[in-house]
């Protein structure tokens, strides 16, 4: 099946199509296709919907709205993945999307039952995809709803090239950074007998506590997720030192219970973070540490908060979110009105003080390791030693690679795996950059087996 996306190839990146942007001579509701309206669909509300799919605004090309760009839509098919599946899932469907996929696989647990409102009680411990798919489908007639109850690593290339627009609501940043690698390779590998079906639009949601962001993303047109990846940075950790002799907030006790008072005093053989005993046992500690301190504020919910590393989901921040997302979807489908993208493409959202919503145009990055063509500067120490680069590769905010392995030109440095291969570059680790014999210039290559790519770097020594 090939649909044609209205949408530039990667060939007009430089100018981009004029049936993205504004027709300023167009009046509001009006246009040929509007008097056909009423005589093709009178289904209830839906009319309603019609009435926006079949009517050009004034940033649409009246041309689009034609019987055959309205038969597209009924055979759009949209994929939907992560913990904002809920909502996106039950927008889409009334959005009158009709071929929906949607990707998770987790299991329901009871403390999603606040939120998650398409599982019950009975729900637990069965699939989320399954029973969320099984739901809509039953309440909206008409959308067909498959369920796949894998990690979207599970899927390859063929699976990712069904879709002409993906949704994601992953609440991982390494989930996000590897669908967005997927979707890039689709559309810069891509043949001509593709066309324009190779670029597979991204909408990505995410939410943390009353924060959130939508955006959308034209993979290898614009800037992607690992352009993006600095909007991300890692939350610093509390030095180890001030856990354990001068803590200033309620966290670094109940840090302290987690990580030294656990270890000296072994309460139970191995910690448990959903096991209340386990988490009362850490609670007293802190408690006891933070009085002896005079630190208020430790709480029961603040050290499950705390050791389990949460920051609450909030049901009303996922609901905005997930219907920004759904938006540009049935905008990018229907072509209906402007959506983000070319332009603007990074929507903000914050709620913590008032409310702050703010659309900008993140720029594509030329040194992007998925999407540009140059080598990223690597600002590094030549004495500092090959394990303190490694390391760095974790916090560094616009690299977070948890287990990199490392070559230079023709010289293997570290490699995480196979264990034969860690254990003879094991010694490298120990021996200073300069000591490796790695100069200023080199282009070295990282690899992490969480992402199917290469991450170019070019070293820069500094004093
Ligand atoms: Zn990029």
């Amino acid at each position: 099946m090939s649909l044609t996306m209205q949408i530039p190839t990667a060939a007009g990146a430089g100018s981009p199509d004029a049936r993205w942007f504004a027709h300023p001579a167009l009046p509001l509701f009006s246009g040929p296709v509007y008097e056909s309206r009423l005589g093709t669909d009178q289904t209830g509300g839906r009319q309603y919907l019609d009435q926006i799919r079949r009517t050009p605004g004034p940033f649409t090309d009246p041309d689009l709205i034609t019987e055959e760009t309205l038969a597209q839509f009924e055979k759009f098919k949209i994929l939907g993945a992560g913990g904002l599946g809920c909502e996106i899932l039950k927008n889409l469907a009334m959005s009158r999307f009709k071929n929906i996929h949607v990707i998770d696989m987790d299991t329901i647990d009871i403390s999603n039952l606040n939120r998650q409102f398409l599982f019950r009680k009975s729900d637990v411990g069965k699939y989320k995809a399954e029973v969320a798919a099984r739901f809509v489908q039953q309440r909206v007639q008409g959308v067909s709803i498959t369920a796949h109850n894998n990690r979207i690593q599970d899927f390859d290339e063929d699976f990712y090239k069904q879709f002409q627009l993906v949704i994601c609501g992953l609440d991982s940043i390494e989930a996000r950074r590897w669908i967005n690698a997927m979707l890039v390779s689709i559309a810069e590998d891509a043949d001509e007998s593709m066309g324009p079906d190779a670029i597979k639009p991204l909408i990505d949601g995410g939410t943390e506590g009353f924060k959130g962001q939508a955006r959308v993303i034209f993979p290898s047109i614009t800037s992607c997720i690992e352009c993006q990846l600095d909007m991300h940075a890692p939350r610093a950790a509390v030095p180890l030192c001030t856990i354990a002799s001068i803590p200033r907030q309620p966290e670094h006790c109940v840090e302290w219970a987690h990580v030294i008072a656990w270890d000296a005093e072994k309460p139970f053989p191995k910690l448990d973070k959903d096991d209340p005993e386990h988490v009362t046992w850490l609670y007293r500690k802190a408690l006891a540490r933070a009085q002896e301190f005079n630190i208020p504020g430790v709480t029961y919910s603040l050290t499950q908060g705390t050791i389990k590393n949460i920051i609450p989901a909030i049901a009303s921040t996922n609901a905005i979110i997930a219907a920004a997302c759904c938006n540009e979807a049935f905008k990018i489908a229907t072509c209906s009105a402007q959506a983000l993208g070319f332009e603007n493409n990074y929507m903000m959202y914050s709620g913590n003080d008032s409310i702050y919503t703010y659309t900008f145009k993140h720029e594509k990055k030329n040194d992007c390791p998925v999407c540009g063509r140059q080598a990223r500067p690597l600002e590094v120490k030549p004495s500092m030693t090959l394990q303190e680069l490694v390391d760095s590769f974790a916090v560094r905010p616009e690299a977070q690679l948890k287990k990199p392995s490392l070559r230079a030109q023709n010289k293997t440095l570290y490699m995480q795996f196979p264990p034969g291969l860690e254990e003879q570059t094991r010694p490298n680790l120990v021996k200073s950059l300069a000591d490796l014999g790695l100069e200023h210039g080199q282009q070295i290559v990282v690899t992490d087996p969480a992402f199917p790519l290469e991450f170019d770097f070019v070293l820069k020594f500094k004093a």
